[in-house]
């Protein structure tokens, strides 16, 4: 007997912990749905930024002390989290970051700048977010290696016959997100991972927009390098983190330079570099940041996250359903398998107007080209608005986004 898992979600309890829900913005209750942007903080992630300023605050790594000690100790304890978070083997897989964008340039700066040779060839999705289109388009300028693009189907899914022709023995990295921020698109990372690794190449998977909202095993997957950020997981802005393969990893340059990441520095006998993963992290990290990431991800994992994901589904099918009402509208992306992101563009209403108006009932959505320009400009739209959701969110809000959207088209058109 196949026993299914309980997936169901107590959205109130959920709400309870963000104190942020509780506001009202131009005398009406938030509706937050810009979470693709950013999520909202649950108070345990604040508390654990308060705790560490009130009680252990030191630098990491170079002190005898007891706040020292005890900073260290749970930065390495959230690079652990990390490592279980992701399924990573080894928590010295586990490099800390400022983000997505950094995590990204370090492995464009550091891998690429020394891999990468003129003629060679690196694969980037048309789903990507700018932060991984411009670094690799940065070092082409100075390598010449040529970016080729995956391209997607009218439903803003990846053509995957057209990912395995692309491929020949001048390929050696693919760059894909695992979701698209723009659309929701979830890409079929593991297969794309095999292709690339039977043609001999390596693959980068951003995953900024996956991390909050699917279970991820990087080892499942075969990824060569995984990148996240915190603030779109429940956590802090300024912190993220990326996976790479040790091997890869211990072969790879430092990017940057500095305290932290060195064994021994001389002027006459050259400087000689830490193990991986503090070869990458120069100076001082963001500590507090670092640590409470860390509990952010706690927070997502006592709750769980198939159990998140799965509610997010069920916001994404009933907004679907509520938004056929609203004359004119049209969704960007219609993938099979889509993330709780909803981009669309109404007749006779610019996305721009929308937001703003939208605004002041309280609703929260985006408005733009959401980073991904390419993207965008392939569907014959400059910007879009954007409906994200988080586990927070309740069928009410959806309801309300809903209500409020037919008033702004009304008012527009
Ligand atoms: N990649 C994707 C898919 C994103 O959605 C984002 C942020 O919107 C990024 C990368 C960049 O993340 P960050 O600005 O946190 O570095």
């Amino acid at each position: 007997m196949t026993v299914l898992a309980d997936l169901s979600l107590d959205v109130e309890q959920v709400r309870r912990d963000f104190p942020i829900l509780a506001r009202q913005v131009h005398g009406k209750p938030l509706v937050y749905l810009d979470n693709a942007a950013t999520s909202q903080t649950p108070r345990q992630v604040i508390e654990t930024l308060d705790h560490y300023y009130r009680h252990y605050n030191a630098n990491i790594h170079r002190g005898l002390h007891t706040l020292a000690d005890e900073a260290t100790a749970a930065y390495e304890q959230a690079r652990e989290i990390v490592r279980g978070f992701t399924g990573a083997a080894d928590r010295r897989e586990i490099v800390f970051t400022r983000g997505t964008t950094e995590a990204i340039n370090l492995v464009v700066n550091s891998w690429g700048r020394n891999n990468l040779k003129p003629g060679d060839e690196v694969l980037i999705s048309q789903l990507e977010h700018h932060s991984n289109i411009v670094p690799w388009q940065l070092l082409a300028e100075q390598v010449g290696f040529r970016i080729r693009m995956i391209p997607v189907d009218e439903r803003g899914a990846l053509d995957m016959a057209a990912y395995r022709s692309l491929f020949n023995e001048r390929t050696r990295l693919v760059a894909v997100n695992h979701i698209s921020n723009a659309f929701g698109t979830i890409n079929p990372v593991k297969e794309m991972a095999a292709i690339a690794h039977d043609h001999g190449a390596l693959i980068l998977i951003d995953g900024a927009q996956a991390i909050p909202h699917e279970p991820v095993d990087v080892q499942a997957i075969d990824a060569d390098f995984y990148a996240f950020s915190g603030h779109k997981v429940y956590g802090p802005t300024g912190v993220g983190a990326l996976y790479g393969k040790a091997a890869l990893l211990e072969a790879m340059p430092p990017w940057q330079g500095g305290g932290e990441m060195i064994k021994t520095v001389s002027f006459d006998a050259g400087t000689t570099y830490a193990d991986i993963p503090h070869k990458f992290e120069a100076g001082t990290p963001p500590i507090a940041n670092v640590i409470a990431m860390g509990r952010a991800l706690e927070w997502v994992a006592d709750i769980g996250i198939a159990r998140i994901g799965a509610w997010e589904q069920q916001l994404l099918a009933h907004a679907n359903e509520r938004l056929a009402e609203v004359d004119g509208l049209r969704i960007l992306g219609t993938a099979p398998r889509k993330a709780g992101v909803i981009s669309f563009v109404v007749d006779g209403a610019h996305a721009q107007d929308i937001g703003l108006l939208i605004d002041q009932l309280g609703v929260a959505v985006r408005t733009g080209n959401h980073c991904a320009q390419p993207l965008l400009h392939h569907f014959g739209v400059d910007a879009t608005c954007r409906a994200s959701f988080a586990a927070y969110n309740t069928r009410e809000e959806v309801d309300t986004f809903v209500e409020a959207l037919q008033r702004v088209v009304a008012m527009v058109r």
